[in-house]
């Protein structure tokens, strides 16, 4: 991971980490085409500032990608 920073305070005291729920979250994107083999849902990961305790939440770009490609316009 490139150097991150706190959104909020600008520290770079960053925990990494997962949310986690009755299990883990993960974003389930409108419209996902169903993969024979993949889950319709993109898994997430967190951060949390040591300093301000903001926490912020990523998602897995290439999975969202797989998921909705349909959607997406095509290049040129
Ligand atoms: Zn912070």
């Amino acid at each position: 991971m490139p150097n991150s920073k706190c959104m909020r305070c600008g520290s770079g005291l960053i925990a990494d980490g997962a949310l986690y729920g009755p299990g883990r979250m993960a974003l389930r994107p409108e419209g996902a085409r169903f993969l024979a083999m993949e889950m319709g849902h993109v898994m997430t990961k967190a951060t949390m500032c040591r300093e301000c305790g903001f926490v912020e939440i990523t998602g897995d770009v290439q999975k969202l990608r797989r998921l909705t490609t349909h959607a997406e316009p095509e290049s040129e």
